[in-house]
């Protein structure tokens, strides 16, 4: 742990309202949220430094946030990171980890521009994506969101970024 962890931002409108530049929100670890992280995070990275797969990062002002196009790139749940943190940040990592969404960016996406791609499919352990034949061109990717558990593994591994991931209620 470094030597002058910070003290818990009380300040919930300074977490929120103090990033310097618009953009989507931040993603934040498993089993935590902006609101777990203002009341108790102290921006220690013990969290950052116990992820066996390298995907946390210090984000804006000091807190965890997840990168999926870092280390391994994307998440086991191992639960490294809620053991690792000293503070009460982290609910039951028997709880449902977090709600983030899958997206996929039609625009961006390589076989609806007519060139064959089916690599985030073969990144997808629980086999959660699909691709549907189409007349006329390659077979395009859909997300079966029974089977999406979120990881992010489809992410860093596409050619185009067209995998896009965010907390579900901001992608309804
Ligand atoms: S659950 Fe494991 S892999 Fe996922 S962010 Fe935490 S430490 Fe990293
Ligand atoms: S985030 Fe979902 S679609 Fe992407 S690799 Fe993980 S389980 Fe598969």
């Amino acid at each position: 742990m470094p030597a002058n962890p910070q003290p818990p931002d009380r300040s919930r409108r300074a977490f929120l309202g103090g990033r310097s530049r618009p953009g989507p929100p931040p993603l934040r670890p498993p089993w935590t949220d902006e609101i777990r992280l203002s009341d108790a995070c102290t921006r220690c990275q013990a969290c950052v430094e116990a992820c066996p797969e390298g995907i946390l990062t210090k984000g804006e002002g000091g807190f965890p946030a997840v990168d999926f196009r870092k280390g391994s790139g994307e998440c086991t749940f191992c639960g490294a990171c809620a053991d690792a943190c000293p503070e009460p940040v982290f609910t039951d990592t028997t709880d449902a980890p977090w709600r983030l969404k899958i997206t996929i960016d039609e625009g961006a996406c390589l076989p609806h521009s007519g060139v064959h791609c089916e690599t985030c499919r073969d990144a997808c352990e629980p086999d959660a994506i699909r691709f549907a034949p189409r007349i006329g061109g390659p077979s395009t990717p859909s997300i079966d969101f029974e089977r999406c558990t979120s990881c992010g593994a489809c992410i860093g591994v596409c050619p185009s970024r067209a995998m896009r991931i965010a907390p579900a209620e901001a992608t309804r």
